[in-house]
């Protein structure tokens, strides 16, 4: 397939943010797509070469990148650094400049989008002191048989600068529309997606063997599964009116959330987000599958810090000493875990999804034999208020959060937050404690004692219809010297010389990242704001809403992706909820 037909599509794309619009484009790419390309097609639109969860990482820094358009064009690198400066977008600075290419070249060669795709995959692949080099010619041979539009976006591809502004969803709905003529078949795509985590399969599946197909699609040991997740109540009484009047507590811990694959010796470990993370726990592989009675499993738990000689949960914090490159092994001895596992989805190659969540525990404790670094997550069957508060009461004695209460009857709901999961924090029983996900979009240079680090932080919330970030507050409390150090260690290589288009806010900031990046924030109110973009117009026209003395908790959420921080629709619900407390109590 011609790469000039996806550097058009992409070209009218990014000319719009309306769902709708985007859709129809992305049926008109589908339908003009060879079914053996379209995997790829699907994988270069979100800006990958792969699903995340293979953990292949383009990486070509601006510098490289920049060297290989003169090789290619002969345009002096100078005119490429200005032009740069001046738009900020390399892509674009690399299409305007071509545009006015010196050197002509002959036999120039098509270029398509499968040679497109196997030079970055190159590209991706290469390492070691040679690899520069190599990069730089894979670069400039293609950038010297691309048109300038073509060039721009393989540039933006190459540096993760392509921001179409497509979310999942909208691809499903394309999918949907362009293969099978019906939007409605949207729901068995969306299963298929979220028992394999890889939309390119998913795709490359509907269009070879159309929804029967994808009505076959399986579970595939080492795919992971996009995990189910929880509404929160806040009271024991909001708890029973939901769930009725029997169903499992269990203790809400604060660590990482581990999907494990585990066949024999090989293991596999994802994150809440689905990324790789074997590398953080060489003690969870080594130790897991003596404690495994099947031939092939996959697992969910929680990784916890413990206190080894009281066997105390500790919180979040001390876990993420082990997020670094270096030096894994002493910070696995410093930091000593424990693995709660909560469930099973998959066992002796069946898929444990649709059984319900007492088979699924019975199946659990019947694979899984527990010892020291190994438990099941602690759970009690609980009837009426009372157990519920005093299971909260062992659980928050323990160290946790508070409590995760599951119906007993229910079914894996892989990707979907829905009401057969509920989570009751300690902190959700203060009206107005509750804590809040949010995405790092600006920063302030901070002053005194914080010179030299980010003293206050902007922050957003995430649009789910407009796949955008809208500010909510500003946050400037809640920081230690170390966390400080940390934000900024973290957040300096996320600096953009541009806002990034999907950041909606009018406020002035000294610099904005790109939206990478989850942190935990409580406030002690949600007021409507003049200044502040979030839920624009959804309680009153030309207001947003904000947060009232927000402080960071001190977590930085970095399993979280930023389409997981808090919607604009949470904190509608939360202020409703604010407003029918104050009105309850004014009529006490
Ligand atoms: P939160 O911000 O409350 O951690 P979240 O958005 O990360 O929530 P939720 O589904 O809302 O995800 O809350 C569930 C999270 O709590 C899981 O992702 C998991 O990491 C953690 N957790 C702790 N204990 C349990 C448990 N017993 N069952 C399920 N998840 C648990």
């Amino acid at each position: 397939m011609e790469f000039s037909i996806l550097a058009e599509s992409f070209n009218k794309m990014e000319s719009t943010r309306k769902r709708l619009e985007l859709t129809q484009f992305l049926v008109e790419l589908f339908e003009k797509t060879p079914h053996d390309v379209i995997s790829k097609i699907v994988y270069l639109i979100q800006g990958k070469l792969r699903p995340d969860f293979e953990g292949i990482e383009l990486g070509v820094a601006e510098k490289l990148a920049l060297r290989s358009i003169p090789k290619s064009s002969g345009i002096p690198i100078k005119k490429i650094e200005d032009e740069y400066r001046k738009s900020g977008d390399l892509g674009h600075a690399s299409s305007i400049i071509l545009e006015q290419k010196t050197q002509t070249t002959f036999l120039v060669e098509d270029i398509t989008v499968e040679r497109v795709y196997e030079t970055l995959f190159k590209i991706a692949k290469l390492g070691g002191s040679r690899s520069q080099d190599m990069k730089m010619k894979y670069i400039s041979s293609l950038l010297n048989d691309a048109t300038p539009l073509e060039a721009s976006f393989i540039l933006k591809i190459l540096l993760g600068t392509l921001r179409l502004g497509i979310a999942e969803n909208t691809v499903m709905d394309a999918l949907a529309v362009a293969f099978t003529g019906e939007k409605e078949n949207r729901k068995k795509i969306q299963y298929a997606y979220n028992v394999s985590s890889d939309l390119g399969k998913v795709a490359e599946t509907i269009a070879t063997k159309g929804i029967e197909g994808i009505e076959k699609f399986e579970i595939i040991l080492f795919n992971p599964i996009r995990p189910m997740l929880a509404d929160r109540v806040k009271s024991e009484a909001e708890a029973i009116e939901k769930m009725g009047n029997e169903f499992a507590a269990e203790y809400k811990l604060d660590g990482e959330r581990v999907q494990l694959h585990i066949e024999g010796d090989k293991v596999a470990l994802f994150s809440r987000s689905l990324e790789r993370i074997e590398s953080y726990y060489p003690d969870i592989i080594e130790k897991i599958p003596k404690n495994i009675q099947a031939d092939n499993i996959i697992l969910e738990a929680e990784a916890v810090a413990i206190n080894e000689n009281t066997g105390e949960f500790l919180p979040f914090q001390e876990l993420m000493h082990r997020r670094r490159k270096y030096k894994i092994e002493k910070a696995v001895t410093e930091y000593p875990i424990s693995v709660n596992f909560f469930d099973v989805l998959y066992c002796n190659g069946k898929n444990c999804m649709e059984s319900s969540y007492k088979e699924r525990r019975n199946t659990l404790e019947k694979h899984v034999k527990e010892d020291e670094f190994a438990k099941y997550i602690p759970m009690s069957i609980v009837r009426n208020e009372n157990e519920i508060e005093d299971f909260m009461e062992n659980s928050i004695n323990a160290g946790s959060e508070g409590l995760m209460l599951k119906m007993l009857d229910k079914p894996y709901q892989a990707g979907s937050r829905g009401s057969h999961w509920l989570k009751l924090k300690r902190e959700y029983r203060n009206e107005l404690g509750d804590s809040l996900d949010l995405v790092v979009i600006g920063g302030y240079f901070g002053k005194g004692r914080r010179t030299g680090n980010y003293g206050t932080l902007l922050l957003a919330t995430y649009d789910e219809d407009e796949d955008t970030f809208p500010s909510i507050c500003k946050v400037g409390t809640g920081f230690t010297d170390e966390s400080l150090d940390q934000l900024y260690q973290i957040l300096n290589p996320k600096v953009s010389i541009k806002k990034n288009p999907r950041i909606i806010s009018e406020m002035e900031a000294d610099v904005w990242f790109e939206p990478e990046l989850v942190i935990e924030v409580v406030a002690s109110e949600i007021t409507l704001s003049p200044i502040h973009k979030a839920a624009m117009n959804a309680i009153r026209k030309d207001s947003g809403l904000a947060l009232r003395f927000p402080k960071f908790t001190g977590k930085i959420r970095v399993e979280k992706a930023v389409e997981d921080a808090s919607t604009n629709e949470e904190v509608i619900t939360l202020y409703k909820g604010q407003k029918k407390i104050a009105h309850d109590k004014n009529l006490m």
